[in-house]
């Protein structure tokens, strides 16, 4: 994949969503969490969704998740992902409550829903470390 294009669809980072960037460089997967009712939530926000209090920290989570969906790209949509197509694109359900969107690293052929999956941290793409998810219990190459 050409870094340089790829740079281009990442988003910038900001005083808000540094925290969860910071964690990602060092192989952490960071989220918000509510002072008030302690629901996760992804992406940054400034109020929590279940309660709309203002107070929060950021918070260590497990990388634990299920594969809640996922799709197969064959369609040429980003000209940054043209080497790489097909790709998977994967809807992943934190164990914590927040879904990411992601891909998987070794993904096997055959997918099932609730398939359970972990955090795996790639770095190098424009000197940020990027998460995508691994099916729990099989190590990537990388
Ligand atoms: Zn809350």
């Amino acid at each position: 994949m050409n870094a340089e294009s790829y740079e281009r669809l990442l988003p910038e980072i900001t005083p808000a969503n540094r925290p969860y960037w910071d964690g990602l460089a060092e192989n952490e997967l960071r989220l918000q969490c509510c002072d008030a009712c302690g629901e996760y939530r992804f992406p940054d926000s400034e109020v929590c969704p279940r309660c709309l209090s203002g107070s929060f920290g950021w918070r260590a989570v497990s990388g634990k998740g299920r594969l809640w969906s996922w799709i197969r790209m064959h369609q040429r949509y980003f000209s940054a992902f043209e080497e790489v197509r097909p790709y998977l694109v994967a809807y992943v359900k934190l164990d914590e409550g927040p879904a990411v969107i992601s891909t998987l690293v070794e993904a096997p052929e055959e997918l099932v829903p609730d398939l359970p999956v972990r955090a795996v941290f790639e770095p190098g793409f424009s000197e940020r470390t990027i998460l995508k998810f691994a099916v729990q219990g099989q190590e990537p190459l990388t």
